[in-house]
């Protein structure tokens, strides 16, 4: 009999985050002052960000200690178990070996609680009273209310206004956890009432509500803002997962020859591939292959450009060296919501650069197919974010097939697919579009970058 899933001991969490930044080459290209276009200093973002996580935002230490008060919330959820999919291989005839960690097991159902439950308990640690933040289909609003919640902070989301209205699930889940969720664009801020009086039917857009967001986190003083992804902090708090992987792999002597996971802005392919990047960068595993999957309409690895540019369409914060479609990128309306960013954490993008980490971009009726077929083999219905990468995987083992190659193949398995059910209800009704971002918009995003 084959193993199915591989759990760890509550005790075997591990105490510490990894911190690529320690084993890189060459150090990151540092943010910019959006104004002034010089490397932003630690107390520019002071107004915005607790000091400790601009610390590790800037930190070169390889291990930073988790605190027991975060370890403690952790074990709700953690360890995760490691799966192996015995079910998926079978019915694919592959002599690969596929294994997955699942992070829907978490409250909020994905990974992004690892970093909302830190960001919270650090700036409840500074005396921070409230946090704001952005949201678009929800994911991130409910994962940090569910950490503000944890930790005692009141909690204010603005969310953009047309997912506001059309998906309610979220936003009553972060009522649950006593958020306040706010349609953006909004008469709460400047930001979102310049927006109104131009057109007041907007249907708001993730730029609009992080300007709002920021704009209220630096207009009070008892306030800060929390980011999601894309930001060296948030990619540290999420290597949990693969600094657990990694143990539950070596408790049956494994190492995983390809690892894979959907991207975002980042977040939950570097926290499970970095600990494992480590040992190719380091030349333990020279031969790792890395892989980040990305949707065809949203082609940031795949088809941006490797520069400087801002993180939003207000053009209000840092500048950041990633790869980006452009600030004003308006993202086609794919179902994988989570994967719509027009950039990506520069950590992630300096590695794809240095081709150390590879992209592959999907089309969404075949990343649908994919999580169609997982559901049918190992019973989970996954997020559409999640689906890309099990795409790429579901290749992976049949070109196995073909070399008779028994490759390791370790993906991350992002989060369940409850919330998105009207997303599967229109790929299963054949009324899912596929769409390719077009070249031409990316030369043309090009020109308005080339004068940051
Ligand atoms: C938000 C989300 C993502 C994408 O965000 P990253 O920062 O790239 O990880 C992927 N999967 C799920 C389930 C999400 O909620």
């Amino acid at each position: 009999m084959e193993v199915t899933k591989i759990f760890l001991d509550e005790d075997e969490i591990p105490k510490r985050w990894y911190n690529i930044q320690a084993d890189l080459k060459t150090p990151l290209d540092p943010p910019l002052n959006p104004t002034t276009k010089e490397p932003i200093k630690p107390d520019d973002l002071k107004i915005i960000f607790p000091m400790e996580l601009i610390k590790q935002e800037v930190s070169q230490e390889k291990y930073i200690r988790i605190p027991e008060e975060i370890l403690d919330v952790y074990r709700i959820w953690r360890p995760t178990p490691l799966y192996r999919a015995v079910k998926l291989e079978k019915k694919l005839k592959t002599p690969a070996k596929i294994f997955y960690k699942w992070e829907g097991v978490s409250p909020p159902g994905s990974h992004k609680p690892n970093t909302a439950i830190a960001q919270a308990y650090y700036n409840m640690k500074e005396g921070v009273e409230r946090l704001t933040t952005e949201t678009g289909a929800g994911q991130w609003g409910s994962a940090l209310a569910f950490g503000t919640c944890l930790f005692d902070l009141e909690c204010t989301i603005y969310m953009v206004k047309i997912s506001y209205e059309q998906k309610p699930y979220r936003r009553i889940l972060m009522k649950a956890w006593g958020a306040e969720c706010i349609p953006s664009p909004s008469n709460v801020t400047q930001a979102g009432r310049r927006i109104l009086e131009k057109d007041p039917n907007s249907p708001g857009s993730l730029g609009i509500a992080i300007s709002e967001a920021i704009e209220d986190a630096a207009t009070h003083d008892d306030t800060k803002y929390s980011l999601g992804s894309v930001l060296n902090h948030v990619v540290l708090h999420q290597t949990i997962i693969g600094l657990e992987a990694k143990r539950q792999l070596e408790s049956i002597d494994l190492y995983p020859d390809m690892v894979f996971g959907c991207v975002g802005g980042g977040s939950n392919f570097s926290g499970l591939a970095f600990p494992f990047v480590k040992d190719k960068l380091n030349g333990k595993k020279p031969d790792l292959d890395v892989i980040a999957c990305e949707p065809m309409a949203c082609p940031t690895l795949t088809k941006g450009i490797y520069t400087y540019d801002f993180g939003d369409t207000a053009q209000m914060t840092p500048l950041l060296k990633m790869y980006t479609l452009g600030h004003d990128f308006v993202p086609p309306p794919i179902h994988a919501g989570g994967l719509r960013y027009h950039g990506d954490a520069p950590l992630l993008c300096k590695l794809v650069n240095e081709r150390i980490i590879e992209a592959r971009a999907f089309y969404q009726n075949e990343v649908f197919k994919a999580a169609d077929l997982f559901a049918k083999t190992e019973g989970f219905l996954i997020a559409p974010e999640t689906a890309h990468c099990v795409k790429a995987v579901i290749d992976e083992a049949l070109r196995c097939k073909e070399t008779g190659e028994e490759k390791v193949l370790l993906f991350n398995n992002s989060g369940h697919g409850y919330f998105d059910l009207s997303a599967y209800d229109a790929y299963y009704e054949g009324k899912l579009p596929d769409y390719e971002y077009p070249e031409e918009l990316v030369k043309k995003a090009l020109a308005n970058l080339s004068r940051i």
